[in-house]
């Protein structure tokens, strides 16, 4: 009965074979690499159909004809105002109605912020936060219309615990993430819809190429893969989580950062970020 009341969609989360939880249809941004095509894995595993958004469109075809569910290939550049529009009418859209979105998309820039070209930076903003806001305004009002609750997992990073110099505009962009998910947890509440902002720390993708960071310094002990960073995403989400750091070594740096008072935090992080 409960798992019949839960498939007719009464409750945000479907029963799925007696233990886990799982999503109808999900919309999942950046699925074409890293920690985005890690969940879009994990949600093909577990039945959720999805609609898989990027740039790159060998990539997401090789992706959806790589899973055994329901794919749908949508290319869009989220930093073009016209392609973030089209994502919009996706996640409006009735006929197939996206119950979970995943705003994953995003990079960094890293370097002096006044010798980074600024147009660049810009994009930065553009994706991590005016795609990430819009796609939720979107997402969460046709969820309310319906009425069958859903989900919002926001990729957000450790950065947004800290200010951070030489990665100034991309820690922002995070903190913004982590603020904006965190009230709209609290705020949503009452419609089932459950939403988590995902802080992972150093994770093994194409990130620190595409930010041009030489990480080949950095111990294997502090990196997580896509996959570990994934699961704890798609678990906090399952489970009302406002916001998930993965990995033990990150929960111990996130805890640090909070607990310091911040004059402190200042004198720290800029030798970290050096
Ligand atoms: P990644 O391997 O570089 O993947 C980034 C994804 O975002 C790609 O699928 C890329 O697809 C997509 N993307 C970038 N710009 C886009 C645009 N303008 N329009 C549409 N899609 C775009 O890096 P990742 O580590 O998986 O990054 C995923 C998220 O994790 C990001 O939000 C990042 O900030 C966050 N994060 C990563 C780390 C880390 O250490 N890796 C740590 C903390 C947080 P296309 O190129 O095909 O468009």
């Amino acid at each position: 009965m409960v798992g019949q009341l839960l498939c007719a969609g009464w409750l945000p989360l479907a029963w799925h074979d007696g233990a886990m939880t799982r999503w109808n249809r999900a919309l999942v941004t950046g699925a074409s690499s890293g920690i985005g095509k890690a969940i879009a894995e994990q949600l093909a595993a577990d039945g959720t159909r999805l609609v898989v958004v990027a740039r790159d469109r060998d990539r997401l075809e090789a992706l959806a004809s790589s899973l055994d569910v329901d794919v749908e290939v949508l290319v869009a550049d989220l930093g073009d105002g016209d392609a973030l529009a089209v994502v919009e009418d996706r996640l409006a859209d009735d006929d197939e109605p996206i119950d979970l979105l995943v705003n994953n998309a995003g990079f960094g820039l890293t370097g002096p912020f006044h010798e980074l070209d600024v147009d660049r930076e810009s994009a930065v903003v553009a994706v991590n936060i005016t795609a990430l806001h819009r796609l939720t305004h979107a997402a969460a009002g046709a969820m309310i219309e319906r009425g069958g609750g859903g989900g919002i997992l926001n990729v957000s990073s450790i950065a947004a615990f800290a200010p951070t110099p030489m990665s100034a505009t991309y820690a922002a962009t995070k903190a913004f993430v982590s603020s904006f998910s965190e009230a709209l947890h609290a705020e949503l509440a009452d419609h089932h819809i459950h939403v988590t902002a995902l802080c992972p720390g150093l994770t093994r993708t194409e990130f620190q190429d595409r930010a041009e960071f030489d990480a080949s310094g950095i111990p294997d002990m502090l990196w997580q893969t896509a996959g570990e960073v994934a699961a704890a995403g798609l678990r906090g989400v399952d489970q009302n989580r406002s916001s998930v750091v993965p990995g033990a070594m990150n929960k111990v740096g996130a805890g640090v950062l909070n607990a310091i008072p911040a004059a402190l935090r200042r004198v720290i992080v800029p030798r970290f970020a050096q």
